[in-house]
């Protein structure tokens, strides 16, 4: 087969073939090219959400968790309290991240297949005035559960509170309005629904908060205000850009507004996820979260209930078909996610599901009836 495989996965993920062409030319890291890509990429970001008025975007190499990282270091003050709620592992690597920089930091343990409730939320910030700032991953893509973030910003607006929000596997799929949900902090990163390539993040920080950072990072390379500062000075990253992984996003972007911007890029997403729920679904495969709360970034399904279901070879067999699913990540239940992202579309999703028919059949589990 000469197609590549098909990522299924919630980044890295397909691209096309003008986005990975885009990486084969070299740009020297001062040179004024570069500098132009860069301003450009970074009023394109902006445009996204909505926030050019509001906020700046600020990137940064890496993979996103940097940037996460990167967030809470620049816009947490030292002696600030964090709290998280989580309903999955990415809310709980946001409570470990601040907690190793030395942020004082409050995570609790909430249902993985429920959204985080507003109400609780509200009721937990009154009784405890310490909590400066609120932690939100806006769709956990440990199961794919999407958190109510306007609802929360309200919350936290009205409240007070400071607001980081990752917003990694939603941004640029799931509508976000700056305008009208305030945050000091979002975060998201080039290899998800943009469909760059993975290698950098960027974040939004208020811009009337952005100065008040500086002092803020136990860190120099996560210092964000910093590179913030350095860029606006001098239109260079502080230190050596991914060139190639930042010719490759302005490349996804110039696509992204051909395909008709974050609705239609939402669009495609729904009928992935559309034909992905209803073709396993034939094949006797369940959602682990009730069908209203499945997410059109990535579906977690339980495994087939059958003794002879085992994940490895099970995806062994669907990637020699020429497509990779992505592992459960939950500890209580055996699951398998499928991410509907990415440079791909119902031809590409209707084969992915054929491909796991004709393996769950080759396995003696009939018809796949979990
Ligand atoms: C992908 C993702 C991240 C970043 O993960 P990396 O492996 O560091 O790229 C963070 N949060 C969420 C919700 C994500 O989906």
């Amino acid at each position: 087969m000469d197609r590549d495989n098909i990522l299924l996965t919630p980044g890295p993920l397909t691209t096309t073939l003008r986005t990975k062409l885009a990486m084969l030319k070299d740009w020297g890291s001062w040179d004024a090219d570069f500098n132009a890509l860069t301003a450009d990429l970074r009023r394109r970001l902006l445009d996204v959400i909505h926030a050019a008025d509001s906020h700046v975007v600020v990137p940064l190499q890496g993979s996103g968790t940097f940037s996460v990282e990167a967030a809470v270091a620049t816009v947490v003050p030292r002696d600030a309290h964090l709290l998280v709620l989580d309903n999955g592992a990415y809310c709980q690597r946001m409570g470990k991240l601040a907690t190793l920089m030395g942020r004082r930091t409050t995570v609790h343990s909430r249902a993985e297949d429920q959204p985080i409730s507003p109400a609780e939320l509200e009721g937990l910030l009154r009784a405890d005035p310490s909590i400066s700032h609120v932690g939100l991953i806006h769709c956990e893509t440990g199961t794919g559960v999407v958190n109510p973030l306007a609802e929360i910003a309200e919350v936290c607006e009205r409240l007070g509170r400071g607001l980081i929000v990752d917003a990694m596997s939603s941004f640029g799929a799931l509508p976000i309005d700056a305008r009208t949900i305030r945050f000091d902090a979002l975060v998201a990163a080039s290899g998800k629904c943009l469909e760059g390539v993975p290698g950098m993040g960027f974040v939004f920080i208020r811009r009337d908060l952005v100065d008040a950072c500086a002092g803020n990072s136990h860190s120099l390379a996560m210092d964000l205000q910093d590179q913030h500062a350095y860029m606006q000075r001098t239109g260079q990253w502080r230190f050596t850009p991914p060139t190639h992984v930042v010719a490759a996003l302005a490349e996804a972007m110039r696509q992204f507004a051909e395909e008709g911007g974050q609705p239609a890029r939402l669009a495609r997403y729904q009928d992935n996820c559309r034909t992905l729920v209803d073709g396993l679904g034939a094949l006797g495969l369940r959602t682990f979260l009730a069908p209203e709360l499945v997410s059109p970034i990535i579906v977690t399904f339980h495994a087939p209930a059958d003794a002879r279901y085992d994940f490895r070879a099970f995806y062994a067999a669907v990637k020699a078909q020429g497509y990779l699913l992505y592992p459960g990540k939950l500890t209580q239940v055996e699951t398998f996610r499928v991410g509907c992202i990415g440079a791909i579309g119902r031809l590409e999703m209707q084969q992915a599901v054929d491909a796991v028919g004709r393996t769950l059949a080759a396995m003696g589990l009939p018809a796949g009836r979990a």
